[in-house]
């Protein structure tokens, strides 16, 4: 038995066997082949077809991100059809008798190496470029997608970390638990873990991974953050005798369906739910949400190799709002950028991606995708209660922008006798600093604010939420971020508006009284937040002097 211990991002208790998450590209194996003609063969096919997508991105490029830009790409096809490059895979296919993976890798680490040693920075940069042809070519080699995507059975996800994308990709229903090496508790990947239900611990250190065979038996626990390999009796035996306890008291919760989200003196608060795709749509209702308060859009970008379309996304918002029968969804518009990469975008490397051109920066800068986005949720608009929620706003010219292209959208859906509703709410996040500090300016432009602590604290603080290294001094309660709340909140009302707070602080409970005394109205939660965070504020009594009620009167209430 060994125990290993980190941060875990969301308490529950997973017994199963452990798989170590392995990329496409650490993947290729050497192999012996026979036939070294059709493996050559095999090899031109796939050079071929990486050809064939580096024109089409290349030619992508062009018209979104001009010429300067595109090169890269035809400098990519240039090195694919590189003969030297291509001898070197030859021959040793043909001495080696190898597959062709397996020489594309080593000729890509032998050509990387050689530039990678040159003095020249240029040059020393194409390291990297040959490594990403290489994998685009052993892409095409074999269609085989990354491990974790292609489970046969339920197991405990053990990576490095886990990007977005890759999580996304995910076979969620067979998922026991992540546990990863590195991760921080704000990243995208602990919140698709929460709101996928699923024990997540992270930052356990590169050594468990080595540790880690696939299907050895392993215990995750996501209230303590301890990864047991390998437990012996008694270990199991205690974790199967959490995991109940923390079943039961899911049950428990269970008998707050249908009962108000209101304080003991009765102040009502909306709780609503998060989610990324329309799949979570069961979950929120499960959990009895009062409605969506954030459906993170961009991850319908995420799980797709190209934009998605308007009729697709039409359909999708469609869906979720007649699921949602006429309680309110919020849906944010498309938050790409920093952490959430999507290839497709061709978004270029950034020093720091977190105040680069992310959300809705990128939505004004490439108004067509937006627009796209834009006519697909008004087009959806009339099944359902819609609001539509913009990231990462931090001045009042940014949301007359955004006005002007829904404004056009509208214009583009009349021009076509396309049916769309005029009682959407349009809202943004605050979620800079610099949007909480002008919020009374704000407010009288838009029907809500929405709080997205994640991004606040991590600007306020000064703090990568990325960054695992960074948590003892991100202080999600510090008093920075707990003003600016309050503040924004004061300023929503005074001009009418609704506030939320959508961040994953908004089921911190500890925080949930402080937030209902600053006035705000809303909190959206993963959906199996919801009914915890009712649990939390029935025992709340806003009287002076009264006493919080403990947790056994919860189901008498
Ligand atoms: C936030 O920043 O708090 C938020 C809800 O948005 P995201 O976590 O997707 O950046
Ligand atoms: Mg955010």
């Amino acid at each position: 038995m060994t125990k290993f211990t980190g941060k875990g991002v969301y308490g529950a208790v997973a017994i199963g066997k452990a798989v170590v998450f392995r990329r496409q590209d650490a993947q290729v194996k050497r192999q012996h082949v026979e036939d070294t003609a059709a493996e050559i063969a095999r090899l031109s096919a796939a050079e071929d077809a990486a050809i064939a997508q580096l024109e089409e991105i290349y030619n992508k490029a062009l018209t979104e991100v001009g010429e300067a830009n595109a090169q890269i790409f035809e400098i990519h096809r240039m090195m694919v059809e590189d003969e030297d490059f291509n001898e070197s895979i030859i021959g040793m296919i043909n001495s080696r008798n190898v597959n062709a993976e397996y020489a594309v890798a080593v000729a890509a680490d032998n050509f990387a190496a050689m530039f990678s040693s040159m003095d020249d920075a240029y040059m020393q940069a194409r390291a990297a470029d040959i490594r990403d042809i290489s994998n685009r070519i052993i892409k095409c080699l074999s269609d085989s997608t990354s491990a974790g995507s292609k489970l046969t059975e339920s197991v405990i996800i053990c990576a490095d970390d886990l990007a977005p994308s890759e999580t996304v990709l995910l076979d969620k229903d067979k998922v026991l638990a992540f546990v990863t090496a590195h991760g921080s508790s704000n990243s995208h990947t602990a919140i698709l873990a929460r709101s996928m239900n699923i024990p997540a611990i992270i930052g356990v250190g590169t050594d468990f991974l080595s540790a880690v065979s696939d299907g050895d038996t392993a215990i995750a626990d996501g209230f303590t953050g301890e990864f047991i390999l390998s437990p012996d009796a008694s270990a199991l035996s205690a974790a199967q005798e959490k995991k109940k306890q923390d079943e039961e008291k899911r049950d428990l919760l269970q008998k707050l369906k249908g009962k108000d989200n209101v304080t003991r003196d009765g102040r009502k608060i909306n709780i609503f739910a998060n989610i990324g795709s329309a799949d979570s749509i069961g979950e929120a209702l499960i959990n009895d949400a009062g409605g969506i308060g954030l459906f993170r859009s961009e991850f319908l970008y995420l799980e797709s190799s190209d934009y998605p379309g308007e009729e697709e996304q039409f359909r999708v918002y469609k869906r979720v709002l007649e699921s949602m029968a006429g309680r309110k969804v919020i849906i944010r518009t498309l938050d790409i950028g920093a952490d959430k990469q999507a290839d497709y975008f061709m978004l270029g490397k950034e020093e720091n991606p977190a105040l680069g051109l992310r959300g809705v920066r990128l939505c004004l800068a490439r108004p067509e995708i937006f627009l796209t986005q834009l006519r697909a949720l008004y087009r959806a608009s009339v099944y359902g209660t819609l609001g539509i929620m913009f990231p990462m706003i931090t001045s009042a010219s940014e949301i007359r922008d955004i006005y002007a292209l829904c404004s056009k959208a509208k214009d583009q859906l009349a021009d076509a006798g396309i049916e769309y509703s005029d009682k959407v709410e349009l809202g943004i996040m605050i979620e800079t600093p610099a949007a909480a500090i002008i919020s009374d300016s704000l407010a009288p432009l838009v029907d809500f604010f929405s709080v997205g602590t994640n991004d606040l604290i991590q600007y306020t603080l000064a703090c990568d939420r990325q960054n695992p290294d960074l948590e003892r001094f991100c202080d999600t309660h510090h008093e920075a971020v707990m003003r600016l709340i309050e503040f924004t909140a004061k300023n929503a009302h005074k001009h009418k508006k609704w506030i939320g707070i959508c961040g994953e602080l908004a089921a911190d409970t500890s925080l949930t009284k402080a937030f209902i005394n600053m006035g705000i109205d809303e909190l959206s939660v993963s959906p199996s937040f919801v009914l915890r965070v009712r649990e939390a504020v029935r025992q709340i009594d806003l009287r002076k002097g009264a006493k919080k009620t403990d947790d056994k009167e919860m189901a008498d209430i």
